[in-house]
């Protein structure tokens, strides 16, 4: 048996599995603030998953976690982390293995999901494929020739970083006008909240209750909002714009996406294979498939344990 966890800021999910990539339990809490109370919730969750199946911490061959964040999965250090600030320099493997006497392994959580979708999920198709993950910012991984790339430092792929437009809206990493600050889900909400000034919806009833959403955005669109629709397809324009990029670069047999607005992607995805069309090589931009994440919740988690399958050189 081997264990998975995904550190996530909001949750932290946890699965044991076999070789195989098998889910045998699964476990979640809800992410402490201290890096002592993570590591606590870490060893409980374990115990639980395993004590349901009459077994012990003890009977693991690997722990792998998934972290957000700058990783340095050869000393099993956090560098840093966005969601988790106690985590400076923070060696979370060798604390765990500790506490465990399991060996543990450190990944970066969005190159975990990659290596879960390729292990267990819809990436098993393909050789080349792009992963696009649209929630509050947009994440990214991709697989080429059947390898999970990692780049130099193990955090490649950060497409929400982008720039599709070189004068655009300033973004938070110190760049302008990168991808995530016009097609992620905090986008979408943004502009959202302009077009609401100007134009009737049936928007403005939930506003006068509740803060603007993505979530409340999808729910108005399908009862048939006009504005709601528009604001997700302008979206789905300026995502198509990153695909035609993405498609032209790494030229892919799929692209699947993950994130809370890959939900609306009966309003994102026509416009953006038009604009893909559009706009992208020909030759390149043909016979791309469109998928989304087969098991979100827990892809993460189980790439993390096969990191610590593979690692432990079986
Ligand atoms: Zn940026």
């Amino acid at each position: 048996m081997y264990a998975g966890i995904d550190i996530g800021g909001t949750n932290i999910k946890a699965i044991i599995t076999n070789r195989e990539g098998a889910i045998l339990a699964a476990g979640s809490e809800r992410t402490p603030k201290t890096a002592e109370e993570i590591n606590d919730t870490i060893i409980g969750l374990l115990r639980k998953m395993l004590e349901k199946k009459g077994s012990r911490i003890s009977a693991l061959q690997s722990i792998g976690i998934g972290a957000a964040g700058a990783i340095d999965g050869k000393k099993g250090i956090v560098i840093t982390s966005p969601n988790i600030t106690a985590w400076k320099n923070y060696p979370l493997a060798t604390i765990i293995e500790k506490k465990t006497g399991v060996r543990v392994f450190l990944e970066n959580d969005a190159t975990a999901a990659v290596i879960g979708e390729w292990w267990t999920g819809h990436g098993k198709k393909f050789k080349n494929w792009v992963m696009l993950t649209l929630g509050t910012g947009i994440g990214g991984g991709a697989v080429i020739d059947n390898k999970v790339y990692t780049g130099q430092s193990g955090s490649s792929l950060e497409i929400g970083h982008l720039t599709i437009d070189y004068n655009g809206k300033p973004c938070p990493c110190g760049s302008r006008g990168c991808l995530e600050r016009y097609a992620s889900a905090t986008a979408l909400v943004e502009l959202t909240k302009q077009k609401t000034k100007k134009h009737q919806s049936s928007l403005h009833n939930r506003m006068k209750t509740e803060a603007i959403s993505a979530r409340m955005v999808f729910e108005e669109a399908n009862k048939g909002d006009a504005l709601a629709r528009q604001c997700l397809e302008e979206v789905g324009f300026f995502l198509g714009i990153g695909i035609a990029g993405l498609v032209n670069i790494f030229n892919p047999e799929a692209i699947i996406f993950g994130g809370g607005l890959s939900h609306a992607h009966r309003y994102l995805f026509p416009i953006a294979k038009k604009v893909v069309q559009e706009r992208a090589l020909p030759g390149l931009k043909d016979n791309v498939k469109y998928l989304i994440i087969k098991n979100e919740d827990k892809t993460p988690a189980l790439g993390a344990a096969k990191v610590g399958i593979d690692s432990l050189g079986l």
